[in-house]
């Protein structure tokens, strides 16, 4: 009877691991076809200084624009291209788009801005990651300095003394190294103990509702107190208020981005917004 049983659980778990596979596939090949088929677009968010009140940056977020499915958010399907390896070649695009539209705007006659790319955990531990940048920036003529890359905490738990030795590698070249969503993962503190940040960016649940929330607040301020004693910059996300903004200048915060400033917007119209601004 036994055998019986184990025997119908073992057909389950074959037909299971063959839908999962089907399902992954068919993924897949569509985020590769939608790669091959130039789907994909980068839109740019300003950050700004909050002293000056310039913009000194922009980060660059992808968004894929199908033709059958209309718009899909990178929350849905950068998961799906880190399963499959996709997020990879991906990767290489956006870093390699963001890359030629700096210096495309700075041909333009727009100064020079900072270019935050978003980095998965699979893409830094890929081998050639240093060298596709090295790359990367020869073709494009981009000053390393202009170019900053945001990794999440997740990347940090991985493997870390190949993280270490990367990180090393980029910032010798003068590229910036952004913690993103910090304290939204597992045991923040002790990465900061660990790895050297260039900047460290507070996640948006935090910044939320903080003119009433004092535990946010309270969050917030200690954060940015901790970063300028560590030297590193610091930067709020999803900020959409200027009584947030208030609070965050009244606390010593370098940076901001968010609805407040500019929603993302494709290249032109960054451009445009840009030299609005100047
Ligand atoms: P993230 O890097 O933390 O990016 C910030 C997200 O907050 C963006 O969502 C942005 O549009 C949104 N946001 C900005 N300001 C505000 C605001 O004032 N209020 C609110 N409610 N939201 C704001 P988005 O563009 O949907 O991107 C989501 C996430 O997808 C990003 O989070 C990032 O983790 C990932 N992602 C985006 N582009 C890439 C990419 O090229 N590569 C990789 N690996 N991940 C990417
Ligand atoms: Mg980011
Ligand atoms: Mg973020
Ligand atoms: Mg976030």
């Amino acid at each position: 009877e036994l055998y019986g049983i184990l025997e119908i659980l073992e057909r389950k778990v074959v037909q299971l691991e063959e839908c999962r596979i089907i399902l992954l596939t068919k993924q897949d090949l569509e985020l590769a076809k939608a790669l091959k088929n130039n789907e994909f677009k980068l839109y740019y968010q300003p950050q700004v200084d909050l002293k000056t009140g310039e913009i000194v940056g922009a980060e660059a977020l992808i968004r894929w624009i199908s033709p059958d499915k209309g718009n899909i958010s990178p929350i849905e399907f950068i998961p799906i291209a880190e399963n499959t390896g996709l997020i990879v070649p991906l990767g290489q695009w956006v870093l390699k788009t963001a890359c030629t539209q700096a210096v495309d705007w700075k041909l333009a006659g727009l100064p020079p801005l900072q270019i935050a790319v978003n980095i998965s955990a699979q893409q830094l531990e890929h081998e050639d990651f240093v060298a596709d940048i090295i790359d990367i920036l020869a073709q494009t003529g981009l000053d390393p300095k202009q170019l900053k890359l945001e990794l999440t905490e997740s990347v940090l738990v991985r493997n870390i003394n190949l993280t270490l030795e990367k990180f090393k590698q980029l910032q010798e070249l003068g590229i910036e190294i952004a913690i993103d969503d910090f304290g939204t993962g597992y045991a923040s503190l002790s990465y900061i103990q660990n790895f050297l940040f260039d900047i460290l960016k507070i996640d948006r649940c935090f910044i939320k509702d903080i003119t009433q929330n004092h535990k946010n607040s309270a969050i917030v301020s200690a954060i940015i107190r901790l970063s300028r004693q560590l030297n590193f910059k610091v930067i709020a996300e999803g900020v959409e208020t200027q009584l947030e903004r208030d609070f965050l200048a009244h606390q010593g915060c370098d940076l901001i981005q968010g609805y407040l400033i500019s929603p993302p917007l494709p290249f032109e119209q960054f451009c445009e917004f840009y030299s609005n601004r100047k």
